[in-house]
């Protein structure tokens, strides 16, 4: 039985990465007001709740998405 040179080689091991704890609250709370920001402008921003005042920009950019992941629109 003959071994390939594949099995023989030293293969590199997976390192974890490794983040304080209050350096996970920071990425966590980051990615919370993103997703937050990004929940808003597609499912709600509209009309009179709308930031931008009555413009249609946002609501108009983000139209397909909203159909897309079932938002009520019109
Ligand atoms: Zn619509």
């Amino acid at each position: 039985m003959s071994t390939t040179a594949a099995a023989a080689a030293p293969r590199a091991l997976a390192t974890p990465v490794v983040v304080s704890v209050s350096k996970s609250y920071v990425l966590l709370l980051t990615t919370m007001m993103l997703a937050l920001a990004v929940y808003y402008f597609i499912g709600v921003d509209e009309g009179a709740t709308s930031v931008f005042g009555n413009s249609m920009v946002v609501h108009e950019f983000v139209h397909d998405a909203r159909h897309f992941l079932g938002f009520p629109c019109h």
